[in-house]
């Protein structure tokens, strides 16, 4: 068993919020796995990696170095730079998304996403945290929420952003992503065996954390301090 809390659910369900207030909460570290694709896909597409080459983007994946620096938000680092806002264009959402269907580049991420959980303390949060990264985290969770809430979500988040797009487009892109994440041959997103369901549908966050707290600690793990 590892003290972790893994949290997996489709794009937009809200995932990295409720995991940075889960990890600020219990002085637990976050891990973005989601970020970690994101820095693969803008490498590949730097470097006109074509992302049909899973050979070269594996190559790619294992190459690169990637650091996160705690705070809020998160930093996240790329080969030493720091890329927390250029990894989340949408453009780089895209190739995120395509990048990851590549057992090649899971592999390399998974990986360093064990090396990064091993010792626990970590709230960590992705596809494929609860049933391949982390499936004997203390803790797992499957966030969902509908499609059009997600869109909704994303929309306020990018024009916050200062991006321009429309509902359609935002609930389009979030519709493809479903589809590829939920329908790849390798780590496709699945609800985890014994995975707590949570419908973030018009919750705040802070409840949707307070309600994972309740679980965590009822399934024995340690309550947050204080
Ligand atoms: O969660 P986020 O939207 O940042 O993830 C970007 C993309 O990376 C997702 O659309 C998904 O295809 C991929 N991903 C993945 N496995 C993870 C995390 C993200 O395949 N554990």
């Amino acid at each position: 068993m590892v003290e972790a809390i893994a949290i997996d659910g489709p794009a937009g369900a809200g995932k990295s919020t409720v995991a940075r207030l889960l990890a600020e909460r219990l002085g637990f570290q976050y891990l973005d796995t989601g970020a970690m694709y994101r820095c693969v896909a803008l490498a590949a597409l730097r470097s006109g990696t074509p992302l049909n080459d899973p050979t070269a983007l594996g190559r790619l994946a294992e190459e690169i170095r990637i650091e996160f620096q705690p705070g809020t938000p998160q930093r996240v680092f790329l080969n030493g730079e720091d890329v927390t806002d250029l990894i989340r264009t949408a453009e780089v959402s895209e190739a995120a998304s395509v990048v990851s269907v590549h057992p090649e580049v899971r592999r390399q991420m998974v990986r360093r996403q064990r090396q990064l959980c091993e010792a626990g303390g970590v709230v960590l949060e992705g596809r494929d945290t609860t049933t391949v990264v982390c499936p004997d985290a203390r803790l797992k969770v499957f966030l969902t929420a509908s499609l059009e809430e997600r869109a909704r979500r994303r929309l306020r988040d990018l024009q916050a952003a200062g991006a321009e797009a429309t509902f359609e487009e935002v609930l389009e892109q979030i519709r493809e992503r479903d589809a590829r994440d939920s329908g790849r041959s390798v780590s496709p997103l699945q609800r985890a065996e014994g995975a707590l369901v949570v419908d973030s549908e018009g919750i705040l966050p802070e409840e949707v954390r307070d309600r994972i707290l309740a679980a965590w600690v009822e399934n024995g793990g340690q309550p947050p301090p204080g």
